[in-house]
Order: C-alpha cells, then structure tokens, then sequence
C-alpha cells in the first residue's frame, strides 16, 4: 500500500461511497418493514385458488362487488370488515381471519362473492 497522503477530493469519494453504503441498508430495512407492516406472509393473495373461486380482491373498491353484489347493503357498503365471516379476534391492524380462509388473513378492506352482512 502506499504512503502517499489521500488527496481531498479522494478523500471526499471515499467519504461519500461510505455514506452510500451506509444509508442503501438503511432505506432497504425501512421499506422491508413497511411491507411487512402491510402484508403478512400469510395474507391472501389474488392467485390462491380460493380467492380466485370467490373473487376475492384485498381492495373491496377494486373488486367486483358491484356487480356481483350480495343482498344486504349497497355494493359500495360491502367490504370484509362488516362480513358475518370476518374472525375479529384473529389477525391484528387491517388483517384478519375468515371463516373461509382458514389459517390465511384477509385485508378488513378487502371483498369477496361471499360476502354476507354481520348479524347483529
Ligand atoms: S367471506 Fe367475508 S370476510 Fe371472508 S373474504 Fe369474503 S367478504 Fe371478506
């Protein structure tokens, strides 16, 4: 290795490729924990076969709700939060269990073509 004193500018390239790989880990730590925050691993996704078969969408406004719309409440009014099969206890924040996915967690926002109003 030399002796040579490192000139400024090398030593500014240095200090900025070292805040570099500083902060790249940083930004990839909060964006993994925003995901998880937002979709845990056992949430339903759009191709699980039953989801498929009941039309599930995690975004009961992207849904096909309207038109195939359960009696009950208008379409619009029709999301998992207020279905008789959401599990409230199960899940935590906007992921909760359904009757009909066992051992999966479906968004509270989310719709499917079995949805039927709470009781109560
Ligand atoms: S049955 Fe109800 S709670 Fe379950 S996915 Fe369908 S609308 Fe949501």
């Amino acid at each position: 290795m030399s002796d040579k004193p490192m000139s400024k500018s090398r030593r500014d390239a240095v200090k900025v490729m070292l805040g570099t790989a500083v902060a790249i880990p940083m930004i990839n730590m909060v964006g993994f924990g925003t995901a998880r925050a937002e979709a845990p691993a056992n949430a339903v996704t759009m191709d699980d076969p039953t989801a498929q078969a009941l039309k599930y969408h995690p975004s009961a406004a992207d849904s096909d709700r309207v038109a195939a719309a359960r009696p009950g409440l208008p379409p619009e009014e029709q999301h998992c939060a207020n279905c008789n099969f959401m599990q409230a206890d199960v899940g935590e924040g906007d992921y909760k269990g359904c009757q009909l996915f066992p051992g999966k967690l479906i968004n509270v926002n989310g719709w499917c073509a079995s949805w039927t109003l709470k009781a109560g």
